[in-house]
């Protein structure tokens, strides 16, 4: 009797849940996009002719398009269109001071605009802002991104950028992590201007055991191999990836360690050419199948280096972006800029050799079964790198070095989605996920450069048509 009651009851919890998550055809839902031709992100297959609903922020259905027309605060005509999820940007900064945090919020616009749903803040000095945009928008107060921060950054004592946490210690290591946990960031970022190899190691250790992922820059004294063996999560950029495929590794690093107790210690760019000469396939090959088989992931910024290393020649005045960059953000861009100019012709060559090299690495780290994680690097001090248009450009670059664009898409969408541990509600178009989505006039698949091709994004269950986001950006464009 127990049994069948429990039965009984059972069933009741299946229909119920059925109830909620397929409201009746008589619902009014929030958006519909009707005869859409839906993007499988995860196999590349496309779905034609396809009607997703969405109620409440989530999708509720995903279905063959049986007609024409359906009860919607917001309808909006899929035919000929492509749907994608809403885009990932894995590296962002928001950061600069106070006098920068109106500034910072305009971004949020901006990667709307150019359909990138959800941010990876990877660390600044303005948390307390980026916690209170989170909130309002996830009130519905602002318009914008989802956003994973992780808050200040970690570094050695006098770490080169604002607000960063300094540690040394083993206990200043658990106090900062301890005090990252307590302010609620989704995952620790470690910078390498100044901490020293041990309390790099220590801090990835001290942070897994509180359940927070690392990712980060590296000093040089320490092998990528020992930071992914301890726990690293995700190593930024290609420069420790490419010191790992050196055949030299050993030594340089060790000759790295020993300088730092000598007036001259050497870093990252002394030893970059030396780490080019010795680039070695196979070793190359080891420390990828190691990071495939220790799940950790790869944010190779490839347009910003792109973007950095052509600096100095390349002339951005005419950058049709830069009506809707706050002028206070776009001074902050004379710091590289000053430092490209200064650079010699020699180190410039040496800068484009080594960008070209690095895109090389990244169809290998794929193949090897690396994830590869979009990330633009936008930001205040990032000269040139706009919020939202950087990562369509970025994704761009993907495919330049190798990737297919389904590849790229991946790195963007649902690597994201699974690198912050959220892959089972969003990421992907199917019911019960997050609405965030992005509606294109061509095909992604056929071009990436088709992912500009936007005409409308849905953020948080709510569609903005393309009419919608030029207002938005008329907002944030400068007077
Ligand atoms: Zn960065």
């Amino acid at each position: 009797m127990r049994f069948f009651r429990l039965l009984l009851g059972l069933s009741l919890i299946v229909l119920l849940a059925d109830c909620a998550r397929r409201p009746t055809k008589l619902e009014i839902y929030d958006v519909v996009i009707n005869h859409v031709t839906v993007v499988d992100v995860v196999t590349g297959q496309l779905r034609p002719n396809q009607v997703v609903t969405v109620s409440r922020g989530k999708i509720v259905g995903v279905e063959p398009a049986d007609r024409d027309s359906y009860a919607a605060k917001q309808y909006v005509n899929g035919n000929g269109r492509y749907l994608i999820p809403g885009l990932w940007d894995m590296h962002v900064h928001f950061r600069g001071g106070d006098s920068l945090i109106a500034a910072n919020r305009k971004s949020l616009t901006l990667f709307l605009a150019h359909g990138v749903t959800t941010v990876r803040d990877a660390g600044g000095d303005l948390t307390p802002s980026v916690f209170q945009w989170r909130q309002d928008m996830n009130a519905g107060k602002l318009a914008g991104p989802r956003i994973f921060t992780s808050g200040p950054k970690i570094d050695g004592p006098g770490g080169y950028w604002p607000g960063s946490l300094a540690v040394e210690t083993p206990a200043q290591i658990r106090q900062a992590v301890d005090s990252l946990k307590r302010l609620g960031v989704d995952y620790v970022k470690i910078y390498d201007s100044k901490i020293s190899g041990p309390a790099f190691l220590n801090t990835i250790s001290e942070a897994q055991k509180r359940g927070l992922k690392t990712t980060g820059h590296m000093p040089y004294s320490v092998t990528l191999a020992d930071a992914v063996r301890r726990g690293l999560d995700a190593t930024e950029h290609l420069y420790y990836v490419f010191k790992a495929a050196s055949s030299k590794e050993d030594s340089l690093t060790a000759l790295v360690r020993s300088s730092l107790s000598t007036p001259k210690p050497l870093g990252l760019f002394a030893v970059l050419p030396a780490v080019y000469d010795t680039y070695s396939p196979e070793a190359a090959d080891r420390i990828f199948k190691l990071m495939a088989k220790r799940k950790t992931a790869v944010v190779p910024t490839l347009f910003i280096g792109k973007t950095l290393s052509e600096l100095a020649e390349n002339d951005h005045a005419q950058d049709t972006l830069r009506a809707y960059i706050d002028p206070k953000i776009q001074a902050t861009y004379q710091r590289r800029l000053a430092g490209a100019r200064q650079q010699s012709p020699a180190a410039q060559a040496f800068s484009r050799k080594l960008e070209a090299k690095f895109y090389t690495l990244v169809p290998l780290m794929q193949a090897a079964g690396v994830s590869i994680l979009a990330g633009s690097d936008s930001g205040p001090f990032n000269s040139f790198i706009y919020p939202g248009a950087s990562l369509q450009d970025e994704l761009q670059q993907l495919v330049v070095a190798g990737l297919t664009p389904l590849q790229a898409l991946q790195a963007a969408t649902i690597n994201g989605a699974k690198f912050m541990g959220v892959a089972s509600s969003t990421g992907t178009i199917a019911p019960g996920k997050d609405a965030d989505l992005l509606l294109l006039t061509a095909n992604p698949l056929e071009n990436i450069a088709n992912i500009k091709q936007i005409d409308a994004v849905v953020s948080r269950g709510k569609a903005y048509p393309t009419a919608a986001l030029k207002n938005m950006m008329r907002a944030v464009k400068n007077p």
